[in-house]
């Protein structure tokens, strides 16, 4: 295995945007792993599968083919052979996403395909989602869990979307998301060994310094 940075936090925290970031930075690649849930979620949904019928939807998901890049600047998403890139980021897959993350199973499933990929990456890679700290790697040479205040992660979110949402949606993406989220993961409190970050007075910049300082410390070389 290779260097890895493992990222946990809450929606709106600026996961994404700090960690494409810093592997950018740091030469080393990078995973979205809530792009995954959200495609099984596509792949769920496209089948035509109620989100009630349980087993249905752990057919449907573990079963997706999902193609996912690793390259920091460029995300691709293919599930079952369709580019899903755009498309797992409307509104209506945000509603659905938990579905799939509450189900064990799933995430299971996930989970494994998640180790394979950090596993194989080379010369390393920057993980993020909300169980890497803690299941999917807590074998990294770097972890983190980033928090911020509610009201700046509401904010950030719609700076995000823009006119796409209103304020229950936007309420729904990030309080109601963070509440069914939490249900079978901890991503508020840091576990042992796990590095606390509050940004919500950073800039992204700062945040991304703070991390790379983390990795510096921690042996990897900005060269790699
Ligand atoms: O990070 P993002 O908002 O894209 O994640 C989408 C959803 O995927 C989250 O709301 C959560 O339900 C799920 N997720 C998860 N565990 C991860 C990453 C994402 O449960 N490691």
């Amino acid at each position: 295995m290779g260097f890895v940075i493992a990222i946990d936090g809450p929606s709106g925290v600026g996961k994404s945007s700090t960690s494409k970031k810093v592997a950018a930075e740091l030469g080393l690649a990078y995973l979205d792993t809530g792009a995954m849930y959200r495609a099984v979620t596509v792949a769920f949904l496209d089948s035509g599968v109620d989100p009630a019928d349980t087993q249905g939807v752990i057919q449907a998901t573990t079963s997706a083919d999902i193609r996912i890049t690793t390259d920091p600047s460029n995300q691709k998403v293919l599930v079952n052979g369709r580019d899903v890139t755009a498309e797992i980021r409307e509104p209506y897959v945000s509603e659905k996403v938990s579905t799939v993350s509450t189900i064990p199973e799933c995430r299971a499933d996930l989970v494994k395909r998640q180790r394979e990929i950090i596993e194989s990456a080379e010369p390393g890679i920057v993980a993020e989602g909300r169980d890497i700290t803690t299941v999917v790697a807590p074998d990294a040479q770097v972890r983190i869990l980033m928090s911020a205040d509610p009201a700046a992660r509401m904010a950030r979110r719609k700076a995000e979307l823009g006119e796409k949402v209103d304020s229950a949606q936007l309420a729904d993406q990030v309080i109601r998301r963070d509440r069914d989220d939490s249900k079978l993961v901890n991503f508020t409190t840091a576990a042992d060994g796990v590095v606390s970050l509050d940004n919500t007075d950073l800039s992204l910049d700062q945040t991304v310094q703070a991390i790379t300082a983390l990795a510096e410390q921690a042996g990897w070389s900005k060269r790699g």
